[in-house]
């Protein structure tokens, strides 16, 4: 029992220094520096998210879309075929509502969130396509001709997409569409 009652009392002795240790890093000028600024920064996240969301709603909501069908799935429970539209200028894209949103990254639920009280209107090119590909020959498309109208544009973006879907080539050549087209380097939706 002493034995125990000492060790008791060790433990609180020594607890009361650790603890008397920790505030006083805790007043340090320098401790009080760090939790002011994780505070400030803290501030300033959330800002910079809420300037994230309405930078991304004015980009979607002056866009004057131009969509083709980024996915294509069947249903068999009611035989109907939904098809998901995406923009190839500004990127925005329906596929997401297949998701549940809580396991999307910030940009994404940003896109999400702009659909609960949004449609999407545009022209649509009657092209199935991976998004991230159709925005990159859109992309490249607008670089070489900047002036370009949107019915050339929607030629020349049938064009090269027939090229890219129809055409065998060997993978060093896909490597270097790649690189052409700013692609990521494991890019494989061909
Ligand atoms: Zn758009």
């Amino acid at each position: 029992m002493t034995d125990l009652n000492d060790k008791y009392n060790e433990i609180i002795n020594k607890r009361q220094q650790i603890n008397k240790q920790l505030q006083d890093i805790m007043s340090s000028p320098i401790l009080k520096k760090y939790f002011r600024l994780k505070e400030e920064d803290s501030k300033l996240y959330f800002e910079e998210l809420e300037l994230y969301r309405r930078i991304k709603y004015n980009e979607y909501n002056n866009c004057n879309h131009l969509l083709v069908y980024s996915k294509v799935t069947f249903d068999n429970f009611d035989c109907k075929t939904y098809k998901a539209c995406g923009c190839i200028k500004c990127g925005i894209d329906s596929a997401i509502l297949d998701f549940k949103k809580n396991d999307l990254p910030f940009d994404k639920q940003v896109m999400y969130d702009y659909f609960s009280d949004h449609c999407l209107y545009g022209n649509i090119i009657d092209e199935e396509c991976d998004l991230e590909l159709a925005h990159a020959i859109y992309s490249k498309i607008v670089e070489v001709y900047p002036n370009i109208d949107e019915d050339r544009l929607i030629k020349y973006f049938r064009h090269s997409l027939k090229c890219i879907k129809y055409s065998r080539i060997s993978n060093e050549r896909k490597a270097s569409r790649v690189k052409r087209l700013s692609l990521r380097s494991d890019f494989s939706k061909w």
